[in-house]
């Protein structure tokens, strides 16, 4: 069975293939497989996202692979009625980046107090199969949003995100601490044992 991952996040492709691996005769990115496709993400949901680019991307690959995996994630945020979701990569518009979708989150959030600063990272996981239905997880893990950045780890809005039961921002775990309880790891584990049934 050969998987093709619809990333070229190297950093992702090495979680998938630690949990995936024994599903799998071969798991490969994008980048590896020498293949340049793209696909829109212009969904209302994660779901709807991940769904999209595994689908299209298997249609487009044929029958050079089984299957194809094609992952969606983002902060949402109570106070902010869910955003910044499927918009987090591209929250602070044209020209973002971390720090200026940061800005634009703790600018929204700064007279909202601490009990109503609940979050949770959400990671939503497709995998698309030839001949078989698609299998659709999502994986999320809560915290609360910090009025100030703390650590260096991680990446987008980990300074921020406050988990508990660690006492720490994710961005001040070490990426080992972090995939323990992601919400990416939480979304491939659903994965791995829908696989398993
Ligand atoms: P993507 O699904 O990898 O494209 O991620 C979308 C965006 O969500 C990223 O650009 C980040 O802003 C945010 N995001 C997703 N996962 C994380 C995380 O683990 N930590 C911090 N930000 C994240």
């Amino acid at each position: 069975m050969k998987l093709l991952l619809a990333t070229n996040n190297a950093h992702k492709a090495q979680e998938i293939r630690a949990i995936l691996a024994d599903r799998f005769s071969e798991i490969v990115t994008m980048r590896e497989a020498g293949i340049d496709f793209e696909v829109e993400e212009d969904g209302a949901t994660f779901r709807e996202n991940a769904l999209k680019k595994a689908v299209e991307t298997l249609a487009y690959v044929g029958d050079r692979f089984d299957a194809v995996l094609a992952d969606d994630s983002g902060l949402c945020v109570d106070a902010l009625d869910g955003a910044p979701g499927v918009y987090s990569a591209r929250f602070s518009g044209e020209g973002h980046n971390d720090a200026a979708n940061n800005a634009k989150l703790i600018r929204l959030l700064q007279n909202v107090p601490d009990e109503l600063r609940s979050a949770r990272f959400c990671c939503c996981i497709a995998l698309a199969r030839r001949g078989l239905d698609p299998i659709v997880v999502q994986g999320e893990v809560e915290g609360t949003i910090l009025h100030e950045a703390r650590g260096e780890n991680g990446f987008g809005y980990d300074p921020y995100f406050f988990y508990a039961p660690f006492g720490k921002s994710f961005a001040e775990l070490s990426s080992e601490e972090k995939n323990a309880v992601s919400h990416r790891k939480r979304a491939l584990t659903l994965l791995s044992e829908a696989l398993h049934v």
